[in-house]
């Protein structure tokens, strides 16, 4: 009998997952049939079909990428993997993990993957829902902050993140903010009224004075450096201090710390103090036979603390989890796990950062690319392309 395996979800951690779980070195073609016949599992993927390359969301700032250029209808990529795709919300996982309820219906499973992405603490300061943008809520807000900037001829602009430490590690879109700060400053140059616009970076995260390479290039661009700040509340005219202080801005773009969401508290899986699934350094969910997560939802057994949610993560844990599931479905012990490593590229457009940090000290693709320049930014267009393609027609 083939094993059942639900995955939930379908953006970066469950395609890695699918990627490495049917990991095959022939051709796409060949691969169908193999699947179909040969296939050891019978797999279910339960999401809303539409996957989103974040990667790309600060771009709109300069009009190089769009909401079209970054939604894939996932469903032909899922028909030539003979995976059956069910469109609906899940919204509870019960029996210790093996009955997924969706709002339509309930499946069992004899594996699970838990693939589900963030959610964000918008509660904890006042106002973040009502008066701030933010690229981590997807392409639609942040084509609404895209039309309210280009409705401002001069003006006050705030960007800002939060991080969510609880679990020893950086649950939080700090390098996102720099990068939307760097493409904001140059987006108002072209258009030639960058003299007319003040913005400032906050976040309560960073230490005042802190120095670096990425301070070195916001301030290079005259962008003001609230380190350490954070407002009590955001309200219709911008930030507001605890004393009634009010920063005035006419937007405010920011992104809060990560924790996980309502499935997460509400279903049988392990929660940790940061609110995300609690798993150990095999992907499996503590307690929980034969279930594994991995991506923005899931904390890290022992992490350490500079490493953060990113999809380069989401893939090095993906493909553990996949190795370790196809273990334990053969009644074998998981073995495999993951490298820590930081990895994405800053783009300033006219400028860029290749940002790394390993576990193992290893330098990214074997260090055959600069670390800081202009190139980098064709590079990350590269990889946006190649992902993309092979999602369409691989
Ligand atoms: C603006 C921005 C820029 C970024 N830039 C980079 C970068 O340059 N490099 C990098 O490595 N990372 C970057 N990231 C981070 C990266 O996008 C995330 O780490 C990655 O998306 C995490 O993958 P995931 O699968 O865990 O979550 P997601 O990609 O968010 O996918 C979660 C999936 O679960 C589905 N889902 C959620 N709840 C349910 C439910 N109840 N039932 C069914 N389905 C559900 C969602 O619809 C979605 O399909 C960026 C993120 C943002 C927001």
């Amino acid at each position: 009998m083939k094993k059942r395996i639900t995955i939930i979800g379908n953006g970066f951690s469950s395609l890695f997952f699918i990627q490495y779980l049917l990991a095959l070195q022939v051709v796409p073609f060949l691969n169908f049939f193999y699947r179909k016949v040969f296939s050891p599992y019978e797999i279910t993927l339960i999401g809303n079909g539409e996957f989103i390359y974040f990667p790309a969301i600060p771009e709109f700032i300069v009009g190089k990428k769009n909401s079209r250029d970054i939604r894939i209808d996932i469903r032909s990529f899922l028909r030539r993997r003979n995976i059956h795709f069910i469109d609906d919300q899940v919204i509870d996982i019960k029996d210790s993990g093996r009955t997924v309820v969706t709002k339509n219906g309930s499946y069992s499973n004899d594996a699970l993957f838990v693939g589900i992405g963030p959610a964000f603490q918008e509660d904890d300061i006042a106002g973040t829902r009502e008066f701030t943008y933010s690229p981590c809520r997807g392409p639609d807000d942040m084509d609404a902050f895209m039309s309210a900037l280009n409705s401002l001829d001069e003006g006050v602009i705030y960007l800002g993140f939060k991080l969510n430490k609880a679990d020893g590690f950086v649950a939080g879109r700090g390098g996102q903010m720099y990068e939307c700060a760097c493409l904001l400053d140059y987006a108002l140059k072209q258009r030639g009224v960058r003299d007319k616009f003040e913005i400032h970076l906050f976040s309560p995260n960073i230490e005042p004075g802190e120095k670096g390479a990425i301070t070195d290039r916001l301030s290079e661009r005259g962008i003001i450096l609230d380190y350490g700040y954070e407002p009590n509340s955001f309200v219709k005219e911008g930030l507001q201090d605890e004393d009634g202080t009010l920063r005035k801005a006419d937007l405010v773009l920011y992104s809060a710390g990560i924790t996980g969401s309502e499935l997460v508290k509400n279903s049988c899986l392990p929660v940790t103090k940061g609110g995300q699934i609690d798993v150990n350094k095999f992907g499996q969910v503590i307690g929980l036979d034969n279930v594994f997560a991995a991506g923005d939802c899931a904390s890290h057994e022992s992490p350490p603390q500079w490493v953060p949610h990113q999809a380069h993560m989401a893939q090095l844990r993906s493909q553990a989890a996949a190795k370790n599931m196809r273990a334990v479905l053969k009644g074998e012990n998981p073995q495999q796990t993951y490298r820590y490593e930081l990895s994405c590229i800053l783009n300033m457009e006219n400028d860029a950062m290749w940002l790394h940090m390993s576990s193992d000290d290893k330098p990214p693709f074997w260090d055959i690319f600069p670390r800081r320049s202009k190139i980098l930014v064709h590079l990350k267009n590269f990889f946006e392309s190649a992902y993309l393609f092979y999602l369409k027609y691989l």
